[in-house]
């Protein structure tokens, strides 16, 4: 088993899988030969990590490696046009040739999800909060790299422009996530149990946003 290892002050023995690479971190003096052990006996859990990693992340490679772009989740071809703008029609995105580095595709890839998430973002924060009766006081776009959304403590909403490339069940639960903070600002049992009476099956829905959660670091 190919493994990185971390030796520190710790006390106890840990393994992680981060970017599809098996970590382990250990105290400083613990033998090789007790660290193979520990990972002998994690090797059914280790191996179902990297599998689901491998799987998750061939997924989404036609649109890490820029061939492709989703939208609404689905897989458009990224086709090169000699028009002035980007747009999306029908399932494709054209970009124009203009752009002639990955740095000004992605730029231009940016502002056009931007253009459109304005739009519908806010439209549909609208009216899911019309429908929860869940009122909000301010929506605007974030660029944040590690979330989809957030609330403030003046129940102000942003979300990120990334989520047009989501389908509409996830960005549903972003919306309503965000929503329900406005009635609980913490994760406690209260705000969850707020979010499954919207949304009963949220625990699945919850869990397969953590496999686009990469995709909150592209179109820098
Ligand atoms: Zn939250």
């Amino acid at each position: 088993m190919d493994y990185r290892l971390q030796r520190s002050s710790r006390k106890t023995l840990a393994v992680c899988i981060s970017d599809g690479q098996i970590i382990v971190k250990a105290p400083n003096r613990m033998s090789i030969a007790h660290i193979e052990e520990f990972l002998a006996e994690k090797a059914l859990w280790i191996a179902k990590k990297v599998r689901e990693y491998n799987a998750k992340t061939a997924a989404l490679a036609p649109v890490t490696n820029g061939t492709s772009a989703l939208y609404h989740g689905m897989l458009l071809p990224i086709v090169p046009t000699t028009t002035a703008k980007a747009c999306i029609n029908g399932s494709v995105l054209y970009l124009p040739v203009k752009y002639d580095t990955q740095e000004k595709r992605d730029r231009a890839i940016a502002n056009l999800y931007k253009k459109l998430a304005q739009a519908e973002l806010a439209d549909k924060l609208y009216r899911i909060s019309a429908s929860t009766r869940l009122s909000y006081s301010g929506f605007a776009l974030t660029n944040a790299r590690t979330q989809w959304g957030n609330c403030d403590g003046t129940c102000s909403i942003r979300l990120n422009w990334r989520l047009v490339m989501l389908d509409d069940e996830l960005v549903t639960y972003v919306i309503v996530h965000e929503l329900c903070h406005t009635a609980y600002h913490d994760h406690s049992s209260q705000f969850w149990a707020l979010v499954q009476k919207f949304l009963p099956n949220y625990k699945a829905i919850k869990k397969r946003l953590k496999n686009f959660s990469v995709l909150t670091t592209m179109y820098r």
